[in-house]
């Protein structure tokens, strides 16, 4: 999408600290982190939110996560734990509607989140 913050990060045109790629997926650091670790993991592929990319069906979704536990073991919190989140929808916090999960960690995570 021509529009999408994150389509224009796949595409090299916004500038972004990758972190992690795989074929279909991408890692970089959050602009503003929340936590020591704190990386956005997207599919390449425009979806709207966590919901859409399900939908797709196709594996995309397993590939993100997968690449969400690759990225919390390069940043060393895959033992001491880390939390994946999608929000999804306004009323939940997204604000960029290009799925992406939240990979945090480094830092004791309270419950429940705000
Ligand atoms: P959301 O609120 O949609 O769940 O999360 C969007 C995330 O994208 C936020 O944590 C925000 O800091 C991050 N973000 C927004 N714009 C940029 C950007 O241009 N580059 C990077 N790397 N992260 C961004």
């Amino acid at each position: 999408m021509s529009d999408c913050l994150f389509c224009k990060i796949v595409a090299k045109e916004i500038p972004a600290e990758i972190v992690y790629e795989t074929g279909r997926t991408l890692a970089f650091q959050d602009i503003n982190p929340q936590a020591p670790t704190h990386v956005l993991v997207i599919p390449k592929e425009h979806h709207a939110n966590a919901a859409a990319l399900a939908a797709a069906d196709d594996g995309l979704a397993d590939e993100v996560l997968k690449t969400a536990h690759e990225v919390a073991v390069l940043g060393g919190v895959s033992e001491s734990g880390y939390r994946v989140v999608f929000n999804t929808g306004p009323g939940a916090g997204q604000t960029v509607f290009h799925v992406h999960a939240h990979v945090l960690g480094g830092r004791d995570l309270t419950w429940p989140p705000g």
